[in-house]
């Protein structure tokens, strides 16, 4: 950790003020809560791990609160991607005490490659706007490699669909394909009342270490079709539910019982059944 740049942004005016002072009132369309308590964002921060090498990317800083703590918490190379051009006023002295250590990008993150941002290893820790959140993460999860990790604050209702497994009334299509390509923890759950101004819901820290190898080889596009027909009806038996796609033939290849239904199948049947689609499209 730097010293001197741990004592300047330690030294800067409470995020209050600043936001205050660049006249950063939260707005809706932009899914802005703001986080206010250092101690929470530290937390966040040191979830990600060591942030010393390579880049930190982080979505949406606002006023910086989590921008803070990335830096205290010994970020080498932060790149944050910002759409409201007002945070570059209220960032501006962060900017300044982080010594070249902080980049600020405006733009929209829906139309950054983050997998070009900085030099790797790269990582995402964000405080997510919940409008966009399930959009960016798969939006990633498209280059699943080119990041170390994802340490992200979601919805706590997504959090749960992110977490869960067969069983679970949370599991579903973003259980399987995101379980598939990474392996997924909570870190912790927030309640409304730790954002400015407070969300409805309870929120969750996730952090996400994408694997090396997906879980078991399946092709994405043919395992998110199965997913969707799967859990479009999901107390349906998968027999009914995949009859477009060959039904009873289909599962009999993919050795997966009939009578199943898709809320108790794992992810590796899942991916048993893509592969058993894919080779039936590619062979007719
Ligand atoms: N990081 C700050 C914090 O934790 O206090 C703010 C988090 S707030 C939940 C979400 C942030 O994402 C806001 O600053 C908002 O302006 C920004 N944002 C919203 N949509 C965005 C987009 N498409 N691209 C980049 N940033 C966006």
């Amino acid at each position: 950790m730097n010293d001197s740049i741990v004592a300047k942004v330690t030294a800067l005016p409470p995020l209050r003020e600043a936001i205050a002072a660049a006249g950063f009132s939260a707005k809706r369309s932009l899914g802005q809560n703001f986080l206010l308590d250092l101690n929470l964002t530290r937390r966040i921060a040191r979830a990600a791990g060591n942030l010393e090498a390579g880049t930190t990317i982080e979505i949406g800083p606002g006023p910086g609160g989590l921008t803070r703590a990335l830096l205290i918490e010994g970020a080498g190379h932060v790149i944050a991607v910002e759409r409201d051009r007002r945070a570059a006023e209220a960032l501006a002295p962060l900017v300044s005490a982080a010594g070249g250590r902080l980049e600020l990008v405006e733009g929209d993150a829906l139309k950054v490659d983050l997998a070009t941002l900085g030099k790797p290893p790269r990582r995402v820790v964000a405080n997510l706007p919940y409008n966009i959140a399930t959009r960016l993460l798969l939006g990633w999860l498209e280059t699943p490699s080119s990041f170390e990790s994802l340490t992200l604050m979601f919805q706590k209702e997504v959090a749960d669909r992110l977490i869960a497994g067969p069983g679970d009334d949370a599991y579903g299509r973003l259980s399987v394909l995101v379980g598939w390509l990474c392996n997924v923890s909570r870190v912790t759950d927030v309640p409304p009342s730790a954002f400015t101004p407070s969300p409805k819901v309870w929120s969750s820290v996730v952090r996400l270490a994408p694997r090396s190898e997906p879980l078991e080889p399946a092709d994405r596009r043919t395992l998110e079709r199965i997913t969707e027909a799967a859990f479009a009806q999901r107390r349906k038996m998968l027999r009914q539910s995949l009859k477009r796609f060959g039904g009873d033939v289909l599962l009999e290849a993919a050795g997966v019982e009939p009578t199943q239904r898709p809320e108790r199948l794992s992810i590796a049947e899942f991916c048993s059944l893509a592969r058993a689609l894919h080779d039936r499209e590619n062979t007719a």
